[in-house]
């Protein structure tokens, strides 16, 4: 086999950017645009020792999984990967991939992980789902300005007014915000030049509050002729906070770091359940309401909270799950990496009164650890709170560790720990699995998985696992 050869190849598989994946003549090959269940002819592209990357030249068999996408980008933009197969159909393929990790990975019996896990929560319309949006300004090649997505792995824009995926009121303010510029001379950042002013349109929506954020990313100090955009705003409903972020920098990163508010509020507020976030444009705020709410109402049920628990939430970020706990624990600890995060987490549990929880900054993987060290010498030392004695061997751990997993040290950590009940929310079944091998090597049993599919049309999929301690015979 080499580059640019000609083969058939059967799609039996989906990665995680949502490629499909064949195998021929002993070779795994990535192939984009290839669906399960499509055979192929292929041209190899790209070739390493036992894998490589082939190009569709032709569906000579399409799969019965396609479906007619309803994006007419949806072929050249970067965003759904996967929206030409049936949402099943893309659901049966991440219950079996994490079905399948488990197995593979975590070396848990066939029998055992269908015995244990619960059928994936889908959505039931799986678009319109983003509460988030992040529009590209730029010219095309004849001088016009557009605003839309980017090409898939390219920096070109696809010129895109309404987006399948986000919400029905970014189209309008989008549509103003051109007006604006087009009435108003304001131009266009262009990315090989490093001049023009408007760089992006970020748009936040708050479902449960329907409360609208509008913010421009611009390469400036200053916006022209503000009363104009801000009069055009200003009008549509929902509309809250209106606010420029300054990004000078030559680079692919969106935001810059200062961000000014120039009408209404700083941020926007969303409620998951009955908890009260406020967001700023800067802020992490998961971008599927209807979903997260699922998933964390899963796991506040797999953590059977009763109001006397003592419960560690790992990787925390701004609170979102410690808050949601809170309300049904004695005392919650969170832990995560970025301050501002505990910034907003600890503001967060003050706009909803929530005075059980606490938020350290740090790696779990050091937090954890010290914490148990030093407390596990000050109990020895007669020294030790009753609260604190109860976060030694805490009811719960709840962790939500991003892609690359837990580290071991938390893992040995959290053994020692001994809590009652594990709570494992991942966005990575390979490192799921790998995590669950050793804590139940270490003592717990897996009791439930369910799957929960936070981004509709890409290969990504959530996973949430309960695991208690087993009884020492
Ligand atoms: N539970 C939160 C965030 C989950 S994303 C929510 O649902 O909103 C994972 C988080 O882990 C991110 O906020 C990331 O900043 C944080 N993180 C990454 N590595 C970490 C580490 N070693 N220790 C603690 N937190 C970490």
């Amino acid at each position: 086999m080499k580059k640019n050869d000609i083969f058939d190849l059967e799609i039996t598989d989906m990665g995680v950017d949502g490629e499909g994946i064949g195998h021929y003549d002993g070779m795994t090959f990535f192939v984009k645009d290839a669906l399960i269940g499509d055979v192929i002819r292929a041209r190899a592209t790209k070739l390493k020792k036992n894998y490589g990357y082939a190009r569709v030249e032709e569906v000579l068999t399409p799969s019965t999984f396609r479906v007619e996408p309803k994006c007419p980008h949806h072929r050249r933009c970067g965003g759904c990967q996967v929206q030409a197969l049936s949402y099943e159909k893309q659901l049966e393929f991440k219950q079996d991939k994490v079905r399948g990790n488990l197995i593979r990975i975590g070396g848990f019996s066939a029998e055992e992980i269908d015995a244990k896990m619960l059928p994936i929560v889908g959505m039931e319309t799986p678009f319109r789902y983003r509460n988030k949006a992040q529009f590209p300004v730029g010219m095309d090649k004849d001088g016009n300005l557009v605003a839309g997505f980017y090409v898939a792995r390219t920096h070109s824009i696809i010129p895109v007014d309404d987006c399948l995926l986000g919400v029905e009121e970014n189209a309008p303010i989008l549509e103003a915000v051109k007006e604006w510029m087009l009435a108003n001379g304001v131009t266009a950042y262009d990315e090989t030049t490093g001049k023009g002013l408007l760089r992006h349109v970020l748009l936040r929506f708050g479902f449960t509050t329907k409360e609208i954020m509008v913010c421009l990313i611009i390469n400036g100090r200053t916006l022209p002729a503000q009363a104009d955009l801000i009069a055009r705003l200003e009008k549509m409903d929902g509309m809250t906070s209106i606010s420029i972020n300054i990004n000078t920098k030559n680079t692919n990163v969106i935001l810059g770091d200062v961000t000014e508010c120039i009408w209404g509020q700083a941020y926007i507020t969303d409620y998951l359940g009955s908890v009260a976030y406020r967001i700023s444009p800067q802020s992490f705020y998961q971008v599927n309401p209807v979903q997260t709410e699922k998933l964390y109402s899963t796991a506040l049920d797999y953590a059977e909270l009763t109001g006397e628990e003592y419960v560690w939430d790992l990787y925390c970020g701004i609170g979102t799950i410690s808050l949601f706990l809170a309300q049904k624990a004695k005392k919650v600890y969170g832990v995560e990496i970025v301050p501002q995060a505990i910034e907003d987490a600890k503001n967060n549990a003050k706009i909803n009164g929530i005075e059980n929880a606490e938020f350290f900054v740090g790696k779990a993987e050091e937090v954890l650890p010290e914490f148990y060290e030093n407390l596990k010498r000050d109990v020895a030392a007669g020294k030790g709170t009753e609260d604190a004695n109860a976060m030694l061997t805490p009811d719960v751990i709840v962790v939500d560790p991003p892609r690359k997993g837990c580290d071991e040290a938390c893992l040995d950590t959290m053994l020692k720990m001994q809590p009652k009940r594990i709570v494992y929310v991942s966005c990575d079944s390979a490192t799921l699995a790998r995590d669950l091998r050793i804590l139940c090597d270490g003592g717990y049993e897996l009791k439930k998985v369910r799957a929960v599919d936070q981004f509709p049309h890409t290969g990504h999929v959530e996973t949430v696992c309960l695991l208690s301690k087993l009884h020492e015979a």
